[in-house]
């Protein structure tokens, strides 16, 4: 069906997608896919959650399209279309730039391979037995070894090789060395194998793509409509209110975030105890700040790599790279060739971790100004890269987790969901409540594109089965 206003909606649905990341997309899709009445729920007036873009004077700005394993190909093959996956495209360089080591690498296994050896000077033996670690780890088995515990293992008192191999995927999901070593593993191992990819046509392109295809397949999509409670009768799913409307469905796939899920959406009095006292301690993940600079028509930046994580930080360390107090910044540059069909354009997006209570604290003027030095900081220090780059850029604008919050209701404007603990709640949902299944950015390691987009095939298989059962 497509687009629909909410005096569109149908009295029934099978399942009811509340929130339209990447997770809830694909879920909707194949659900849709799979004969189901799809109604997809979505509070902003775009879709695509966090992986989303905006348009400012001549530039299009993707806020998360940055790059992600080669598995986004087959995802998109399998889940979406072969002309989505063929658009898949390898990003060239990737660079380090920081007081320990200065790089360019195309992220493949291979190249981090001869970079430990050859620059790190570590045998190979080493580096092979910490891969087969890594590959070796599974989710089920019962390990409480740390991030930190790992390296330390095998590389020993090396912080170098530490900010090497930590330092992408930091940047990649807010995990830092303290967190479980399988969730380091896991999104390690699905990384580093074969380089780092992108979308040719950028993130809006994506969408549109995404959209027609979900109208094809007959979903019916409501934006800025804001799912606002279940509706369960002894024990299940039987509908749902959104935008004020009553509308009855027998299962709702929540693509919010967990908590929000089951404190605001479903009503704790819903979830037993003992579940209750497992979703206590689930901490949210971190946020994220990016600036976002549009260069003046004409104007050009010569090839200094697609993505550049930089840091004048002496040594790795997870705090400095959350603290307001920035040290370390990824730059993406996005040049003509991503959207080949539009007017050449060159855009920098620097984006850093952040700490939302470093921002939510602010008065309304300290915040202005901390956002205006955080811009002009910035800047300064893309001097090295881009030389005379103040006066190249025509368009600037910055975003805190304060603006994640706004635009995605994301509890602590967390670019990531939740930490791992999380994950265990958002399996398990659907034994508390009959129909009610989540699935999103939880537990790092279904965080990104490639994560969330699979968390949504496995929930939507699990949704599809609970209505066959209802159906039988
Ligand atoms: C700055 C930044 C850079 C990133 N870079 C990369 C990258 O390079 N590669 C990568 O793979 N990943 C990256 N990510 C992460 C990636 O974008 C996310 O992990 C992924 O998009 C999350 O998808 P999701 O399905 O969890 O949903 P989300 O994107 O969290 O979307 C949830 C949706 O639910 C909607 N919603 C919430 N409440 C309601 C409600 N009550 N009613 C209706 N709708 C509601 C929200 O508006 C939103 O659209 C980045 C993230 C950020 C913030």
């Amino acid at each position: 069906m497509g687009r629909i206003k909410i005096d569109e909606v149908s009295d029934k649905y099978d399942v009811i997608v509340a929130g339209s990341g990447l997770a809830g997309l694909t879920s909707a899709n194949i659900l849709a896919k799979n004969g189901n009445k799809v109604l997809l729920v979505e509070q902003h007036f775009l879709l695509g959650g966090l992986a989303t873009y905006f348009k400012r004077k001549n530039h299009i700005f993707d806020v998360s399209l940055h790059g992600f394993p080669i598995g986004m190909k087959k995802t998109l093959r399998r889940y979406w279309s072969q002309d989505m996956a063929d658009r898949i495209v390898q990003v060239k360089g990737v660079r380090f730039d920081n007081p320990q080591f200065s790089f360019e690498t195309d992220f493949t296994k291979e190249d981090f391979t001869k970079k430990l050896v050859a620059q790190f000077d570590l045998e190979q033996e080493v580096v092979d037995a910490f891969y087969k670690e890594l590959a070796d780890m599974n989710y089920y088995d019962q390990n409480d070894m740390k991030t930190k515990d790992l390296f330390e293992k095998f590389f020993p008192g090396r912080n170098d090789v530490m900010r090497l191999l930590m330092e992408p995927i930091t940047y990649a999901n807010g995990s830092t060395v303290n967190e479980p070593a399988i969730t380091y593993g896991i999104v390690f191992s699905n990384f580093m194998s074969k380089g780092c990819y992108t979308f040719e046509g950028g993130t809006d392109k994506m969408l549109e793509m995404m959209e027609a295809e979900l109208t094809k397949n007959g979903v019916d999509i409501l934006l800025r409509s804001r799912f606002e409670k279940a509706k369960i009768e002894d024990g299940k799913i039987v509908g749902a209110i959104v935008a004020g409307k009553d509308i009855a469905c027998d299962s709702v796939m929540s693509n919010g975030n967990i908590i929000s899920t089951i404190k605001e959406w479903v009503g704790e009095e819903h979830f037993s105890e003992e579940f209750l006292a497992k979703v206590k301690p689930v901490r949210i993940n971190n946020s994220s700040c990016q600036v976002y600079m549009g260069f003046k028509p004409g104007e050009k930046i010569d090839y200094i790599g697609d993505l550049l994580f930089t840091s004048n930080c002496p040594e790795y360390s997870s705090d400095k790279l959350l603290s307001k107090d920035i040290t370390s910044r990824t730059y993406s540059v996005y040049y003509p060739e991503l959207r080949p069909d539009a007017e050449p354009d060159y855009t920098v997006v620097a984006s850093t971790n952040a700490n939302y209570d470093d921002w939510a604290c602010l008065s309304e003027e300290d915040y202005k100004r901390d956002k205006q030095k955080m811009i002009d900081d910035t800047i300064a220090a893309l001097d090295k890269y881009i030389p005379g780059v103040a006066d190249k850029i025509d368009y600037v604008e910055a975003a805190t987790p304060k603006t994640f919050e706004h635009y995605t209701l994301a509890p602590g404007g967390t670019s990531f969901g939740t930490k791992f603990e999380g994950l265990d709640i958002s399996m398990n949902l659907h034994k508390q409540v009959g129909g009610l299944f989540h699935a999103g950015s939880v537990g790092i390691i279904m965080s990104g594109w490639l994560g969330a987009a699979n968390y949504g095939v496995i929930t939507a298989n699990n949704v599809d089965r609970y209505l066959f059962g209802l159906n039988k």
